[in-house]
């Protein structure tokens, strides 16, 4: 059984991965001083990938040199399998090495406990280690023979596909101004399956559409029967860029918007930057028409992309998504809160809301405000939960206390329940 809390470490079952010979002795040493019996090293990523596919007794916490060949492909891998366990990067390069590593790492949604700049010592191993709290069991590891495009399309015609909630919060004034709805699998065996497993797989067996419809219209129906401070919730639905070759998708929403009795300047699409950037002409007939309908439009991930924002004007956007690469964690990185700073600059000039995304921590959330950010997401401000939860519960919107953490700016209180625009 994984372990569950730091005090715990000895008992991990650990991975070392680097092929610089010196380095793994003092790890092994530092881990069995700490008293862990079960330390595995190898010098490459093929071995270390055979050790993590062929055992069902997988380590808790992966040790991995960045600079070792195939490092970085490693994280998508580990990505892939579902790796639930901690990640502690090393380098002998630099710290921005590291942080860019770190980020990368934390974008495939692995658990990076820390990231250590060699000679390290065994203070800051045994600091780093300490962060492990057990694995990130949020999602199921479903097995890869489960995610076909069949079983995906049984799940979305037995309703298994549920709406989750995660809030938006203006900066300014901390409150509520809408959700982003984050699809989740609640598979009847396995529990809830992660969007980045099964949106691939609807995207490639043309099953996104059915799988948006049908995302669209369990959220349509939950928010006009749940008002929140007496007014709709907006909402803020992910589309995906291929969907954009569909020119009647703008009409079918509106209809199924007036039928419920939505405003539709209630609804968001979120349109990832890079999907826009393979088709940005055939998009933009659908992305007027959306716009014509009174349909907001959001650009998602920006800043991983290849999109400029000259191209970007030319689209009928209001609103920017400052991808979490470039927020979590701002504050100790000039170089991501420079490109933080620059695209809220820019966007504020071309009239477009900046939506900060991935706001972990008190600094996070400080930086988006020091730069006049309107909206922040992320965990600080609470985690996506059940639709109905979200609804249903007076003060799920913002959870303002996660953890130790606890906003100063703005008043934490029931304003927070308040719906307004940013
Ligand atoms: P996204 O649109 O970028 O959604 C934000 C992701 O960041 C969500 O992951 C959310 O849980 C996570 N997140 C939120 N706050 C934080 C934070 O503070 N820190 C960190 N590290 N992560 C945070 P999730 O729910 O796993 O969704 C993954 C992606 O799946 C989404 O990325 C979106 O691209 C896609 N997706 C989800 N639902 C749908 C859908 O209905 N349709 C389509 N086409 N894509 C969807
Ligand atoms: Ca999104
Ligand atoms: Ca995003």
């Amino acid at each position: 059984m994984p372990v569950n809390c730091a005090s715990d470490i000895a008992t991990c079952r650990y991975l070392v991965i680097d092929d610089d010979a010196p380095t793994v002795q003092r790890i092994m040493t530092v881990l069995s001083e700490l008293g862990a019996t079960t330390v595995d090293s190898v010098n490459n990523i093929n071995t270390a990938l055979g050790r993590i596919t062929k055992t069902t007794e997988h380590p808790d916490i992966i040790i991995c040199a960045l600079s070792i060949p195939n490092g970085v492909a490693f994280f998508r891998h580990l990505e892939e399998k579902q790796f639930v366990g901690g990640i502690v990067l090393i380098s002998n390069k630099s710290e921005r090495i590291l942080r860019m590593g770190s980020n990368l790492a934390q974008a495939q949604h692995l658990n990076v406990l820390g990231s250590l700049l060699k000679p390290f010592t065994e203070g800051a191993l045994l600091n780093v280690l300490a962060h492990f709290k057990g694995p990130k069991a949020i999602f199921s590891p479903l097995p890869q023979s489960i995610l076909t495009p069949e079983a995906l399309l049984a799940a979305i015609e037995q309703d298994q596909l549920v709406p989750f909630f995660q809030p938006k919060v203006s900066v300014k004034t901390g409150k509520l101004v809408g959700v982003e709805v984050l699809a989740r699998w609640q598979h009847p065996e396995h529990g809830l399956v992660s969007p980045g497993l099964f949106i691939p797989v609807a995207e490639e067996h043309g099953l996104v559409g059915l799988l948006t419809q049908n995302i669209l219209s369990k959220t349509f129906r939950l928010i006009a029967a749940h008002p929140k401070a007496g007014r709709t919730v907006p909402v803020a639905v992910n589309l995906s860029a291929l969907m954009l070759s569909d020119i009647d998708l703008p009409m079918r929403i509106k209809d199924e918007l007036d039928m419920i009795g939505i405003d539709p300047s209630n609804l968001t699409l979120e349109i990832t930057e890079s999907g826009l950037c393979e088709n940005m002409i055939s998009s933009l007939e659908t992305l007027l028409r959306l716009n014509f309908k009174g349909i907001r439009l959001s650009i998602d991930d920006f800043g991983i992309g290849y999109s400029t924002f000259e191209q970007l004007h030319t689209m009928p956007f209001s609103e920017l998504k400052i991808d979490r690469i470039f927020v979590t964690g701002a504050a100790q990185d000039g170089e991501e809160y420079m490109f933080f700073q620059s695209v809220v600059m820019l966007a504020k000039k071309l009239g477009l809301t900046t939506v900060a995304e991935g706001v972990e921590t008190q600094e996070d959330w400080d930086v988006c405000r020091q730069l006049g950010c309107d909206v922040a997401q992320g965990y600080l401000i609470g985690r996506p939960v059940l639709a109905e939860t979200f609804l249903n519960t007076p003060q799920s919107a913002p959870h303002w206390q996660v953890g130790k953490n606890r906003l100063r700016q703005p008043r934490i209180g029931d304003r927070s329940r308040i719906l307004e625009h940013p």
